[in-house]
């Protein structure tokens, strides 16, 4: 029934796909990222076209064409990214959206490449309108132009680059705008990994972390993962943790399940944020529809946050479903939460016919 507790703690949730402190101490994400292609477990049409591009790219001897991937946060695109620059054996620097500031600190990072190497900026919608500009003659013809001094004085320099490749990632391809997307000769699509998948992920990051987990268990742990891969690593080093303190060390199912118990994670990796999002719609707001911003409102939270980190996984079980008029919980999550279904009152669309956006 309804959790009357309605504090929403965004920080630090355990099934949260962006990159938290934990997962950069000690045996960090670094040690656990696949460096080259047969590492990197899933993504077969994303893997299989790079491939290619590389192998027709070295042939050449070009820099590969720029490449954008999109996708939710924590499935792989900084790794893959990383794998490039490793296949085409050229430096890799990275950067992200937020840590670009002037447009000097890209001429700085820009002027500073050699022929060939890979530039990767994170969360590249973040960069300002101003500094795309010099990200565009810089990817079309791998030029800038530099203004000097002020006043009647100011003159512009046009200054070469090497050729390099940029690789630019976003959670979503149409926070960018269409003239920085439309200078991406690749645009790569990352999707939620199966279960399967992740399992093998999870066998994997054991073998780095020296810790014995049997097939079933890393099935257990990739089934609450959400199909993503951050989160099946931090579920993994938590899982292990409690093994070693109330087992003999070896991961089991049966403490592979106290453990996930006890972090409050059910069987389909939702926490208690999910489950108390979906029961604040239903009691404050019949179950929907709900207005994107308005729920961004109620749980305290930035609507695009909802819509890039809570949302994608709730949609694609189905327990939440996007109309015209907002966001509406389904009859699924209603029985996953116990909560009585009740059919919408005549009139109202919200959950008979969904339109899907
Ligand atoms: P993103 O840049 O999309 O947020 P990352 O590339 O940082 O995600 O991936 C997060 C972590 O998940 C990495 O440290 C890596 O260990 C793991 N990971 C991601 N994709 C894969 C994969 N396909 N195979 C194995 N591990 C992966």
């Amino acid at each position: 029934m309804y959790d009357d507790n309605f504090d929403f703690d965004f920080e630090n949730r355990i099934v949260d796909r962006e990159v938290q402190d934990s997962d950069t101490e000690g045996e960090g994400e670094n040690s656990l990222r696949p460096k080259s292609f047969d590492e990197y477990t899933g993504q077969e049409k994303a893997k299989r076209e790079l491939e290619i591009y590389i192998k027709a790219a070295k042939l050449r001897g070009e820099p590969l064409d720029h490449v954008l991937l999109y996708g939710p946060p924590g499935l792989g695109k900084t790794t893959l990214a990383g794998i490039i620059a490793g296949e085409l054996g050229v430096k890799f620097r990275v950067t992200s959206g937020p840590a670009i500031e002037k447009q000097g600190d890209l001429v700085a990072l820009l002027t500073n490449l050699s022929e060939g190497d890979v530039l990767f900026i994170d969360e590249i919608h973040r960069l300002s309108r101003q500094i795309e500009e010099v990200l565009y003659p810089a990817m079309e013809d791998f030029a800038i132009d530099i203004m000097i001094g002020k006043g009647p004085a100011a003159r512009s320099i046009h200054l070469g680059l090497p050729k390099f490749t940029l690789i630019g990632a976003t959670t979503r391809a149409g926070q960018i705008t269409t003239p920085l997307r439309d200078r991406f000769g690749v645009t790569l699509k990352l999707e939620l990994y199966e279960p399967r998948e992740l399992a093998l992920i999870i066998e994997r990051s054991a073998g780095i972390l020296g810790a014995e987990i049997d097939e079933e268990s890393a099935l257990e742990i990739a089934s609450r993962s959400r199909g993503t891969p951050r989160i099946a690593n931090r579920l993994l080093k938590r899982v292990r943790d409690y093994s070693q303190v109330n087992g003999d060390g070896a991961i089991t199912m049966e403490l592979t399940r106290d453990a996930l118990s006890l972090l409050e994670i059910d069987e389909l990796g939702l926490d208690n944020t999910d489950r108390r999002l979906l029961s604040s719609m239903i009691k404050f707001y019949g179950g929907g529809p709900v207005g994107l911003e308005t729920l961004a409102a109620t749980v305290g939270e930035e609507a695009v946050t909802i819509e890039d980190v809570y949302e994608p996984y709730l949609l694609q079980i189905g327990y939440l479903a996007r109309t015209p008029r907002g966001r509406v919980v389904t009859r699924m999550a209603y029985e996953h939460l116990g909560i009585p279904y009740t059919e919408p009152a005549a009139g109202d669309d919200a959950h008979g016919q969904l339109k899907i956006e």
